[in-house]
């Protein structure tokens, strides 16, 4: 990433990161920019969604893997209006709750990415091999690890938004990634499975379900996702914190880390943090379904570290995170309201896209 002026493909705005910060963020700006101005979104992974993500198996379709958040809390008005408006336009759908002070909403996991691009340029956009991959006039940034050391940790080398920002030398944007820099992280490692042959699962019964484990040490708790045709479950185990903390060497070979930055665990330590995983969820499971009923995973176990689960510490404040002199924007869980949730990425989204919108020519 550099800040500079030069060639094409190049668009009006550009957004780094699709998770829910990012496409809300693009959904507000197509909403408020001139109908001429060009937006372009790069993800790095390959489908939408980040953290709240539902991955979809090559394999057997019916394989549905909400490796990440399973479903958004939403517990302020505006965050309550946001997801009812995307539940009219049929891109997610509330769950009943038991606690009227919390509305629950699972998405749709068959959305596809979208880019589109052309005109004017300001910030560079560079391949890990250093070829240029597009400009832009304005960035909006969506995931905090282009500014965070958590990228020197994955990926070796500064953070490039820190890189940049040195050219640039503009305070309000060095305050911003100041307050960035010290967000910390809450890791959580998950094992991912699908079992066949889940007729009598008869407690699991809705599409998602979470089951909390509460006062265990390993896992925190287990996310179900009963396929269409009733047969496959997915089933995702995510950690304790303070386990994860515990196998901060293991990355999981599908992970950001491992499959873009290189980093490799050994197949020994993964082995072990899996089997440790694996035996709590045998054991829940059969509290949770029988003992009888609980064979083998058809698919499966494979591990996967999120390093950055939750952020830690202080947001952003929403004022600070659109830099117009600068030409950069800030969005996501770690900016605003609802720190670390879905209804923060969502609504810092939101707002960092209408501001932007109203700024680009
Ligand atoms: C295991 C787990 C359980 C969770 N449970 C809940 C829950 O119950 N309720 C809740 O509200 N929240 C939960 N969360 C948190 C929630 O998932 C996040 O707060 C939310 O998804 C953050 O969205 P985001 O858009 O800010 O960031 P992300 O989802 O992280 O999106 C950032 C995107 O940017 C991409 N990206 C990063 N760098 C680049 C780059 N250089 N170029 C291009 N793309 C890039 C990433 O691949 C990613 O897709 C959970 C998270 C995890 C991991």
């Amino acid at each position: 990433m550099a800040f500079s002026s030069a060639c094409t493909p190049s668009v009006n705005v550009c957004i780094l990161g699709g998770g829910i910060g990012g496409c809300s963020a693009l959904k507000s700006l197509l909403e408020t920019a001139s109908s001429s101005s060009s937006v372009a979104l790069i993800e790095t992974e390959r489908g939408l969604g980040g953290r709240s993500s539902t991955r979809l198996s090559r394999e057997d379709e019916r394989i549905q893997i909400n490796h990440g958040a399973p479903m958004a809390d939403v517990r302020t008005p505006d965050g309550l209006h946001a997801f009812q408006s995307l539940e009219a336009n049929g891109f997610a759908r509330q769950i009943s709750s038991q606690d009227s002070s919390v509305q629950y909403f699972v998405g749709d996991p068959n959305m596809k990415p979208a880019m589109t691009n052309d005109k004017v340029t300001n910030w560079i956009l560079k391949d890990k091999n250093d070829d240029v991959i597009l400009t832009t006039d304005w960035l909006v940034i969506s995931g905090s690890s282009v500014a965070h050391s958590r990228w020197t940790d994955a990926f070796g080398g500064e953070p490039p938004l820190v890189k940049a920002a040195r050219e640039i030398d503009n305070k309000d944007l060095d305050d911003a990634l100041k307050c960035i820099g010290e967000i910390g992280a809450s890791p959580v490692q998950v094992a991912m499975m699908a079992f066949d042959n889940t007729e009598s699962w008869n407690s699991i019964t809705t599409c998602t379900s979470v089951v909390e484990i509460p006062d265990d040490e390993i896992l925190d708790k287990l996310v179900f996702r009963r396929s269409s045709d009733n047969n496959i479950v997915s089933v995702v185990a995510h950690s304790t914190t303070e386990f994860a903390l515990t196998a901060a060497d293991v990355y999981g070979s599908k992970s950001t880390a491992a499959r873009i930055g290189g980093a490799s665990s050994s197949a020994d330590r993964e082995e072990e943090v899996l089997g440790v995983l694996m035996s709590s969820v045998n054991t829940q499971l059969e509290k949770i379904i029988g003992n009888e009923s609980v064979k083998p995973p058809m698919w499966g176990p494979f591990l996967h570290r999120w390093g950055n689960a939750f952020p830690t510490g202080s947001a952003l404040p929403l004022e600070k995170a659109v830099i117009g002199d600068a030409k950069v924007a800030l969005c996501g869980d770690y900016v605003g309201e609802r720190f670390g949730s879905i209804e923060g990425a969502l609504l810092s989204g939101m707002r960092v896209g209408i501001e932007v919108g109203k700024l680009v020519k």
